[in-house]
């Protein structure tokens, strides 16, 4: 989040209508251990970043002033928890049948994993704008996504032990341009437009999800819904897309993988339904919140 000008790590309240000042929390305390200035750099720091922030939080709530601690939402500007990731984006394509069915046929359905990937400069938070890019594209459309964030470095990673490589989970939105990612083969381009990864509001860590595959997803346009499914539906699970990836290449503290996108994307309909300015996207999941941007 960033307040007063100044970027910091806050930790929401469940309902997501505070955020509690960690580093505040940390230079009351006196803790001696160490604090972060970004999210990403908690993370590469492992366990004990997260055993540092669960203690923090408990000292909160046994002092007096705990109210001192909570900010209202409003008040602070929520970034992307990973505002400028180290690597670019992992994206698996045509991960949820219907979506594949949607935009081609059943010769279309993958037999081995596919992998894309999407700029670091793509990235945005809840509460900026998408971009229309109206010079380069006509054709803006959506992709809510489940994103998995790596906790654990590690290469060649079993399914059996690829959970043990996450960190926690967010929501991303895939902004696609279906005219450049069909034009030019590869997807890298159509993929890449600056601001095309709205990512958040927030990292839920492990803990907080049983079973990641279990999770309503819903895509919203100006409240219309357009996807819903579950991530159930995933034709590679998370742990074989880890394992996919880390085939001989490492995946590091920090490294971000959207899982992809269940049917009902613009593309799919008939006629089809692309981005407009001023149109209101949410992507809502199970556990993690509601991602909401503006296309501008
Ligand atoms: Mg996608």
């Amino acid at each position: 989040m960033e307040m007063k000008g100044e970027q910091r790590i806050g930790l929401t309240d469940e309902a997501q209508n505070y955020v509690i000042d960690l580093q505040k929390a940390h230079e009351d305390k006196m803790e001696e251990s160490f604090w972060p200035s970004t999210l990403l750099e908690g993370i590469e720091h492992g366990e004990e970043f997260v055993d540092t922030v669960s203690r923090l939080r408990d000292w909160i709530f046994t002092q007096r002033n705990s109210k001192d601690y909570f900010i209202r939402q409003e008040e602070v500007r929520l970034l992307a928890p990973i505002a400028r990731p180290r690597k670019n984006i992992f994206c698996v394509g045509k991960n949820y049948r219907e979506h594949v069915l949607e935009m081609g046929s059943e010769e279309d359905i993958p037999e081995h994993i596919m992998i894309f990937t999407k700029a670091p400069t793509t990235v945005i938070g809840q509460q900026e704008s998408i971009p229309l890019h109206d010079d380069v594209t006509a054709q803006l459309d959506y992709e809510g996504e489940l994103a998995i964030v790596i906790g654990k470095k590690g290469k060649s990673i079993s399914k059996d032990d690829a959970m043990e490589h996450i960190f926690g989970y967010t929501i991303v939105n895939d902004i696609t341009a279906r005219d450049l990612q069909k034009r030019h083969k590869q997807f890298f381009l159509g993929k890449s437009l600056d601001g095309t990864c709205p990512m958040g509001p927030v990292i839920v860590h492990k803990s907080g999800i049983d079973d990641p595959q279990c999770l309503s997803l819903k895509t919203l346009v100006n409240g219309d819904v357009r996807q819903s499914d579950s991530t159930k539906q995933m034709i590679f699970s998370i742990p074989e897309i880890i394992a996919s990836i880390s085939k001989g290449m490492t995946l590091e503290p920090g490294d971000i993988i959207a899982t992809g996108t269940p049917s009902g994307v613009g593309k799919g309909f008939n006629p089809p339904r692309f981005l407009k300015g001023g149109d209101v996207v949410e992507v809502c999941i199970e556990k993690i919140g509601t991602l909401r941007n503006t296309v501008k």
